[in-house]
C-alpha cells in the first residue's frame, strides 16, 4: 500500500477518540478537521486546499490535509487514518463520490460530521451538508458561451440577428462519470444546445452525444487530447470544418485545442481555431483566452467555496448547524443533502479583467505571462 505520510500538526491534545464532534465544549485548539482532497492536478484542488487549511487555522483548529493522486484506495486510507487519528470533523473532495461509504459509515460511529466539497458523496446517508456551485449552471453558462461564441447569441444570450444558418459542426466533451458534477454540467449544457441541435443549427458529426461516449475518465487532460484526435482524424479528414468544442474543464480544454493546433485548426479564433469552452478560470486558460485563444472559462470562486466549507466546520465543531440555501437539488441516492450553493461567473476575452483581475483573483502580470 502506498506510503502515507500523515502529519498530527496541530492536532496535539486533539479530540483523538473524544469523537463528540464537538459539539461546544472544546475550544478551537483543541479539535481537528480532515480535509481530503482529490488530487494536485488541477490548479483548483490546491487553491481549495489552501484555503480551506488557512481558514481553519486562522479559527484556531488543527487541519490534516492531504491530496489523493486521484488514487481511490489512497483516498479511503486516508480518510480512515484521520477518523482513527481522531479528527472532529471531516471535509471531503471525493475522487469518486460513491466509494467512500465504508469513511462515511465510520465517521457517523464516530460522530464526525462530514462535508461534502464541491462533489457530491454519493448513496449513502451519512453526509451532512453540500458545499458547491450551482453546477447545473455551470452547464448552462458554458453552452451559452458556446453559442455566443458561434454567433448563434448575440452579448446578452439573445438570439443573434445575423445568427449563420448551419449546420454548425460541433463536439462534446463531458468529466469523469463517477463526479457527480460531471452529469449536472453535462444536463445544463445539452439541455441549451439541444434546441439548436434540433432545429439543424447545430450538428455533432460524430454521432457521440451520449455522456458515456463524451465522458473524461478521472478528468484526464491527456484522455481528452487523444478523444479530440480520433474524432479529427475519424470524422473531420475530408474537409470538414469543426466550429466549436463544449469542454467542461480548463485542462481538456487545453489538452483540446493542442489537438486542434497540431491538426493545423488554427492558432487562434481569429484564424479559424474552433470555439473551445472551459470551466475553473485557471491560469494557463485565462492566458489562451486573454490572446484570443481559448474563447472562455467558467469562474468558480474557490476562496468563497472554502470560506463556505470553513464556516460550516466550525458551525458544526461550536455545536450547530449550518444553514442551507438549497435542500432540493441534490439527491445522492440515499437522502437529499442539505446544500450550499454559490454563484458562477462566465469569462471571456472582453471580461476577464474586470472578474478576474479587477477581483484580485489574479495579477495582470500572472494574466500575461500565464502562471
Ligand atoms: C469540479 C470542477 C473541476 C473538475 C475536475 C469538478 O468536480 O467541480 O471545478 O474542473 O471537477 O477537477
Amino acid at each position: 500500500s502506498a506510503a502515507l505520510v500523515f502529519s498530527v500538526a496541530g492536532c496535539a491534545g486533539g479530540g483523538a477518540g473524544s469523537g463528540d464532534g464537538g459539539g461546544g465544549d472544546e475550544a478551537p485548539e483543541d479539535m481537528s478537521v480532515g480535509v481530503a482532497m482529490p488530487t494536485q492536478t488541477y490548479e483548483r484542488w490546491l487553491k481549495d486546499g489552501g484555503n480551506i487549511e488557512s481558514g481553519l487555522e486562522d479559527l484556531g483548529y488543527g487541519v490534516e490535509l492531504q491530496y489523493a493522486d486521484d488514487d481511490i484506495p489512497t483516498q479511503s486510507q486516508q480518510i480512515d487514518q484521520m477518523i482513527t487519528q481522531g479528527v472532529d470533523a471531516l471535509i471531503v473532495g471525493a475522487i469518486d463520490g460513491s466509494a467512500l461509504s465504508a469513511q462515511l459509515d465510520a465517521a457517523e460511529s464516530a460522530d464526525i460530521p462530514v462535508i461534502s466539497y464541491d462533489r457530491l458523496l454519493t448513496d449513502n446517508e451519512n453526509v451532512d451538508f453540500y458545499v458547491t456551485f450551482d453546477n447545473y449552471q455551470v452547464g448552462v453558462n458554458q453552452a451559452n458561451a458556446l453559442l455566443y461564441g458561434l454567433g448563434i447569441l448575440d452579448q446578452d444570450f439573445e438570439p443573434a440577428e445575423d445568427a449563420p444558418e448551419g449546420p454548425l459542426n460541433v463536439e462534446l466533451f463531458a468529466g469523469s462519470l463517477d463526479d457527480s458534477n460531471s452529469h449536472h454540467f453535462w444536463d445544463g449544457a445539452v439541455d441549451t444546445l439541444q434546441p439548436y441541435i434540433d432545429d439543424g443549427t447545430l450538428q455533432v458529426p460524430s454521432g457521440q452525444t451520449d455522456i458515456e461516449q463524451a465522458a473524461t475518465q478521472r478528468w484526464e487532460q491527456e484522455t481528452a487530447q487523444k478523444r479530440m484526435e480520433n474524432l479529427l482524424t475519424t470524422h473531420y479528414n475530408s474537409g470538414e470544418e469543426l466550429d466549436g468544442v463544449l469542454a467542461p474543464a480548463d485542462p481538456l480544454s487545453r489538452g483540446i485545442i493542442t489537438a486542434l493546433r497540431s491538426d493545423g485548426q488554427g492558432e487562434t479564433i481569429e484564424d479559424g481555431l474552433p470555439i473551445v469552452t472551459g470551466q475553473d478560470a485557471e491560469i494557463a486558460s485565462v492566458k489562451l483566452i486573454a490572446d484570443g485563444v481559448q474563447h472562455s472559462t467558467i469562474f468558480k470562486d474557490t476562496r468563497d467555496l472554502a470560506d463556505q466549507a470553513v464556516e460550516a466546520a466550525d458551525t458544526y465543531l461550536q455545536g450547530g448547524e449550518p444553514e442551507p440555501n438549497d435542500t432540493e437539488t441534490y439527491d445522492n441516492g440515499a437522502k437529499v443533502v442539505p446544500s450550499y450553493l454559490l454563484e458562477v461567473q462566465m469569462v471571456l476575452e472582453d471580461n476577464y479583467e474586470e472578474i478576474l483581475v479587477d477581483s484580485g483573483y489574479y495579477t495582470e502580470e500572472q494574466v500575461e505571462s500565464g502562471q
